[in-house]
């Protein structure tokens, strides 16, 4: 079986285009519009010799209004399926609220989460990622999806942790 990596997180943190860099794909929907990915999406990747399975979602946020929409059951339900969970967030944006809902929950399904800080082009990464360390979900990953940055340390820790 290949191991199940979901990417969650608040829309437009850039989880469609780490879902593209990993899968080498253009099946996720990569847009400046928040939520345009309404379903769930997966792919398949590979790490040298180790395959994986990527799965895209739709985002969150941690209003229970939006918990209870398509959308974010989907994710959840990724959640539920996922072996590994990477929690995207996005280092422009700063930490929001949202991210520390979406946070909580995460804690509470009891998978092996790991925190990408995503947009860190143009800061220096340590810089990029200090706030996020209030999150509580250990040390975060500098990346820049767009740019192809962190990619690869990223998933070697995550292949890793299986
Ligand atoms: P999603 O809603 O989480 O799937 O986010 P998308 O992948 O659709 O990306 C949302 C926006 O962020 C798009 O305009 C992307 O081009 C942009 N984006 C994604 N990754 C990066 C990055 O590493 N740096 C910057 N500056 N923009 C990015
Ligand atoms: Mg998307």
């Amino acid at each position: 079986m290949q191991p199940v990596i979901a990417l969650v997180g608040r829309p437009n943190v850039g989880k469609s285009t780490l879902f593209n860099k990993l899968t080498r794909s253009r099946d996720a929907l990569v847009a400046d519009q928040p939520g345009l990915t309404r379903d769930r999406q997966f792919g398949e990747g590979k790490l040298g010799d180790k395959p994986y399975i990527v799965v895209d979602t739709g985002g969150l946020s941690g209003e229970d209004a939006e918990l209870d929409s398509l959308m974010a059951s989907q994710s959840w339900l990724a959640v539920e399926q996922a072996d590994i969970v990477l929690f995207m967030v996005d280092a422009r944006a700063g930490l929001l609220p949202d991210d520390h809902a979406i946070a909580e929950r995460l804690r509470q399904s009891g998978k092996t989460l790991f925190l990408v800080v995503n947009k860190v082009d143009g800061t220096e990464a340590a810089l990029a990622t200090a706030e996020f360390h209030a999150l509580g979900l250990g040390e975060p990953y500098a990346i820049a999806a767009s740019q192809g940055r962190g990619i690869k340390p990223l998933m070697e820790q995550v292949l890793a942790a299986l």
